[in-house]
């Protein structure tokens, strides 16, 4: 601003010194050419009385066509200079304009204006002025705006401070808000200001970080809940078991007995412990091996186990179509997720029932690379869409009671889920009730 303003100061005083000087080369020029014997005797009284008091810091010089210099002002104490700008522009009958210093050592603008009598050129008027008083007003201009400019950066730093504070003030309080809402209370959310602008957007951001949090921290505290629970139902039974062997005197036979059941039991929990672990281990991804891993012998091993399950109960398991397929993941896992899903189809298929595995590759399009796709399919019980979701989830059983019989914890599913995501893939699911169950694994290929 200071620089700006100093430029606009310094052009507009030129102006008016142009402005001036032009009149007097103009006042000259025009009384000169009125009467006769002009450029010998322009009268001085006369412009004083027409100029007034403009002709107190201007000077002026009268020159002949061929540039010699003539007549000039008494306070002038030589002559003034005729630049080649200024004789060229007269020649073309233009006046000019020009900033220089005198010999003498002054600091003045002169003006160059041709004189013509009936169309020939009949001389130059050279008016000047001094630019001493323009150059004490810029410089004493110079000196307030040096003056001012700490106070104004003072100024401004302030102002700007103040209006950072208060443009900020809504996200510390929104900082605060978010603060206040700690595991216990996350239910509440940040109020919107209503504005839509960036604020909005930041509360917005916020609330659906919140509500995540919130759905997390209460699955987390389902999931607590139903391992406590799974955990002591075992324990119980173990417990009233060695109870009740305390209480009477026992044959060494019974002892026998009660500690094969509780082996039994102490089983069970150590499978919990272990699937626990697993599952916690497939969610988070970590400790998973990432090894290129052919599906075909592990499809072939999982169907050696199911004919073994499947021993007895009058189902048959059969291996439909397999093709080479090969996927980037944990071939230990990814063994695991079949087996869990073998072991439902046999689990919870009737005698004469059948379970068929398949392994297929199915082109990508585009962007989308080739899919492995494993398909576990049975002619079981089925599940009805409604739990289709449902069971996916840890400790969800569909029928309590039968699943106690055959000994699943709930957790299988979800396990089988878990490995699925951390191999980028999915599980889906197509059944109804009675009309069998077919589980397929997507994965990406590798
Ligand atoms: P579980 O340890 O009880 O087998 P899962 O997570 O493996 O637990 O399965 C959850 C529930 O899903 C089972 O209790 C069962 O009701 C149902 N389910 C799983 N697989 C099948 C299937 N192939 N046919 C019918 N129901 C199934």
């Amino acid at each position: 601003m200071g620089v700006l303003s100093y430029r606009v100061l310094a052009w507009s005083l030129i102006r008016d010194v142009d402005a001036s000087i032009l009149a007097v080369a103009e006042v000259m020029r025009a009384t000169g050419q009125a009467r006769t014997g002009f450029l010998i005797n322009p009268a001085p009284e006369e412009l004083r009385e027409i100029l007034g008091s403009r002709l107190l810091d201007t000077f002026f010089q009268l020159l002949d066509p061929e540039g010699q210099p003539g007549r000039r002002s008494p306070r002038l104490s030589g002559p003034l200079p005729l630049s080649t700008q200024a004789r060229r522009n007269a020649a073309r009958g233009r006046e000019t304009f020009e900033t220089l210093v005198l010999p003498q050592g002054e600091h003045v603008r002169l003006v160059t204006v041709p004189i013509r009598r009936e169309g020939q050129p009949a001389g130059l008027i050279q008016a000047g002025m001094t630019l001493a008083s323009v150059d004490a007003a810029l410089g004493r201009y110079l000196q307030i705006l040096l003056a001012l400019f700490p106070i104004g950066l003072g100024l401004a730093a302030v102002g700007g401070a103040w209006i950072a504070r208060r443009a900020l003030a809504p996200v510390r309080a929104m900082a605060q808000q978010a603060r206040e809402i700690t595991a216990a209370g996350l239910a509440r959310r940040i109020p919107r200001r209503g504005a839509e602008d960036e604020l909005d957007y930041l509360a917005d951001t916020l609330n659906v970080v919140l509500a995540r949090l919130e759905a997390a921290f209460s699955e987390l505290r389902r999931f607590t809940a139903d391992a406590a629970h799974e955990l002591r139902t075992p324990l119980t039974a173990l417990k009233s078991g060695l109870e009740v062997a305390l209480r009477h005197p026992r044959t060494a036979d019974e002892h026998a007995r009660t500690l094969q059941g509780s082996l039994e039991e102490v089983d069970r929990l150590i499978r919990l412990a272990e699937d626990l672990l697993l599952l916690s281990r497939a969610t988070s991804g970590a400790g998973l091996a990432r090894r290129r891993v052919e599906l075909e012998p592990l499809l072939l091993e999982v169907f050696d186990i199911g004919l073994r399950l499947a021993d007895g109960t009058g189902v048959t398991v059969r291996m439909g179509a397999a093709e080479p397929a090969a996927v980037m993941g944990d071939a230990i896992a990814l063994r695991r997720l079949l087996l869990i899903l073998v072991e439902n189809a046999v689990k919870y298929t009737p005698a004469g029932g059948l379970v068929e595995l398949s392994l297929s590759r199915v082109a990508g399009s585009g962007e989308v690379g080739d899919e492995i796709l494993m398909v576990v399919r049975d002619t079981g019980i089925g599940i009805d869409p409604a739990d289709h979701a449902r069971i996916f989830e840890p400790f969800v059983r569909l029928d309590d009671a039968r699943s106690r019989e055959t000994g699943g914890a709930g957790l299988g599913l979800a396990i089988a889920r878990s490995i699925a995501l951390a191999h980028g893939g999915t599980i889906t699911l197509d059944s109804a009730p009675k009309a069998g169950s077919l589980f397929a694994v997507h994965l990406p290929a590798a």
